[in-house]
């Protein structure tokens, strides 16, 4: 399959970071567009047409944080956020901002890669409105038809389950965190909202004959949310 060129924008203020990133990506067939700080990454932002950005969370004149929710305010380019911090209170922060992953420092530069790729594919089939079938080995998501199926048989989902379900099959690896989830699956100002996420994750994983222990579909991230997972039998690029 012959791709064409994809353009990453690496914004990264560490010097031996982003040069360390960058020949990754470009040995991977990758363009990459370097930026040093906030300001410098809204600017050729402006000026090329990116296929993703990877974004570090702490960057002089403008925070990452800042450029995330500017870059979101005029794009849905796929954004993987870096963070030094680990806490689990800036990973929710830019999951809220609109980054659609982020990776904890100190990653290896093959885990950047294979996410960033990742990033891509699921950017790809968001791409294609005709796509209305969702599969994931044993799993089927009529996404038309409101409707899913395990083995071909009809599984007997609440709206709220479906949509739970629907949400996070969408987008396989991206993590949710449970507040995203209340206002997906629930709208806004519901009370009790991470118990009443928790317990249509557990209603969902019954029905889909899910063992949270040993998930095949919907994973915990502890501290964060929950995460589908593409079955292994749904591999290739
Ligand atoms: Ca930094």
């Amino acid at each position: 399959m012959t791709a064409p060129v994809r353009r990453i924008l690496v914004v990264e203020d560490e010097k031996a970071i982003r040069d360390a990133v960058g020949a990754y990506l470009e040995k991977e067939g990758f363009w990459v567009t370097p930026a040093a700080d906030g300001q410098s990454a809204l600017d050729e932002f402006g000026r090329h047409k990116f296929d993703a950005v990877v974004l570090d969370l702490n960057l002089p004149k403008l925070s990452g944080e800042e450029v995330c929710a500017r870059i979101r305010d005029i794009s849905d380019v796929p954004i993987m956020m870096l963070t030094a911090k680990g806490e689990v209170e800036d990973r929710i922060e830019g999951l809220e901002l609109g980054a659609d992953d982020y990776l904890v420092k100190p990653f290896s530069p093959r885990e950047l890669v294979a996410r960033v790729r990742a990033l891509l594919r699921r950017a790809h089939v968001t791409e294609e409105p005709q796509r209305e079938k969702l599969v994931y080995g044993p799993l089927e998501i009529d996404v038309a038809g409101h409707r899913a199926y395990r083995d071909g048989e009809e599984i007997d989902l609440t709206a709220s389950e479906y949509k739970l379900l629907l949400t996070l099959a969408r987008y396989p690896g991206r993590v949710y965190s449970r507040m995203e989830l209340v206002e997906k699956v629930l709208g806004y100002d519901f009370e009790g909202y991470e118990r009443t996420i928790d317990s249509h994750v557990k209603n969902l994983r019954a029905k889909l004959g899910d063992d949270p222990r040993h998930p095949t579909f919907i994973y915990t991230v502890h501290g964060v949310g929950y995460r589908f997972e593409a079955s292994r039998s749904d591999s290739g690029q």
